[in-house]
């Protein structure tokens, strides 16, 4: 709970000591003009509206406060809901915010979009957000992330998108981001850099978290309809962190529980994983100061998740911030945990969840099982595992 109503960030982007904007001269024109676009349409009641509909309509919002009841009744404690962002078009959250700025791209005017993907996820979201309004779209993604998840590659073309492997560095996410942002540096007059989750330099932190605070508007309200009061606590996985900021902003004056969980990977002895908190120090990466997984020269190290969408090296500024305030605990599962709750959940509602969201379930189980009956959870379900069912195969030893 934060008591202090100081709004974050500050005019400068500043989330307490965190985030900022830490980007080439040449950035800075297009950043300022996103930053005075996006302020205006904000407060812009067609836009807004023209938003709605498509959430409404397209996206398919809003989605269900499903209670989870064998679950619920298997672990053996509080009652656990889950808010089905798996049930949004294309899979996951994240078109929640590609439909926001592609929309806010085409008020720009401007004609072509990129963006990076790791999980591939927020790839197939732009290219979906671009077929929809009608613009140009790239797509920038690490060879190795292309590989586990070639399906996503393919749907994304399928949408006209044009996919640029990106085989430098560790070959993920964060090199997708590089090349991003050079592309936007060239092409800046007409192209707009979709940025997937909250991080990156200012406004794009605040901008996604606006984008994604739907999810926790919504939730509140089903929960007061549900049952008459507001949960004990809240979980969700962090990546980039914004499923999480969507779902907490709107919870964040209350006296509740909140829990990030990051990806513990192979565990943090081993060094392969991506758990900014257990194992980072405060750093500036790809625009922003933040936590980050780096050497004692200030290198980035490379990290390993199961899911490549917790797969990255640093998380959004206003996680930070949070922390420093104890308004949010962070934690961590492991690929083993993720795993295990990817089919615990399977067997006992009927729903496959996404790798990342199983982190979250994961959690949830140990959470819930200390808590009375009659206490409540909701946990963001992020996205759905159809993606993933290849690699959990592919794990498993099953050919298919
Ligand atoms: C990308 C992704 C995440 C992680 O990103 P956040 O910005 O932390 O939300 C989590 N779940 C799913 C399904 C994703 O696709």
């Amino acid at each position: 709970m934060i008591k202090k109503t100081k709004k974050v960030p500050d005019s400068r982007g500043h989330f307490g000591r965190y985030g900022g904007r830490f980007v080439p001269e040449t950035l800075i024109p297009a950043l300022a003009e996103l930053e005075e676009t996006y302020k205006k349409l904000k407060k812009d009641k067609t836009f807004q509206q023209e938003l709605d509909l498509l959430r409404n309509n397209y996206i398919g919002r809003p989605t269900p406060l499903y209670f989870a009841k064998n679950l619920t009744e298997r672990v053996g404690g509080a009652k656990i809901y889950l808010k089905r962002e798996d049930l949004c078009h294309t899979g996951a959250h994240k078109i929640n915010n590609a439909i926001g700025q592609t929309l806010l791209a085409k008020k720009m005017g401007k004609t072509r979009v990129i963006a990076e993907t790791g999980a591939g996820q927020h790839g197939v979201a732009t290219a979906t957000g671009a077929a929809l309004v009608g613009l140009e779209c790239e797509i920038y993604m690490g060879t190795d992330d292309m590989k586990r998840q070639s399906l996503n590659v393919f749907r994304m073309r399928l949408l006209g998108a044009k996919v640029t492997e990106v085989p430098t560095g560790s070959r993920t996410l964060k090199d997708a981001i590089n090349e991003a942002l050079r592309d936007w540096t060239t092409n800046v007059r007409h192209t707009h850099y979709v940025l997937g989750t909250v991080f990156g330099p200012h406004p794009y932190p605040a901008m996604v978290r606006d984008f994604q605070s739907v999810i926790g508007t919504e939730a509140r309200k089903q929960i007061l309809r549900a049952e008459g009061k507001l949960p004990d606590c809240l979980i969700a996985c962090v990546g980039g962190g914004s499923n999480s900021i969507g779902l907490f902003c709107a919870f964040l004056k209350d006296k509740i529980k909140m829990i990030g969980v990051e990806a513990g990977g192979l565990g943090i002895e081993s060094g392969k994983h991506a758990a900014r908190f257990a194992g980072g120090s405060l750093g500036v990466f790809q625009g922003c100061m933040s936590y980050l997984l780096q050497d004692g020269d200030g290198n980035v190290l490379g990290t390993h998740s199961v899911s490549a969408g917790l797969d990255y090296a640093s998380i959004g500024p206003e996680h930070c911030y949070l922390k420093d305030l104890k308004a949010i605990e962070y934690t961590y599962a492991t690929d083993d945990e993720a795993l295990k709750a990817f089919d615990l959940l399977s067997r006992t509602e009927g729903i496959t969840p996404a790798l990342e969201s199983a982190h979250a379930i994961a959690e949830t189980v140990n959470v819930a099982e200390k808590m009375p009956v009659d206490a409540i959870i909701i946990v963001n379900l992020s996205g759905r595992g159809d993606k993933d069912v290849m690699e959990v195969a592919r794990i498993k030893g099953i050919e298919l």
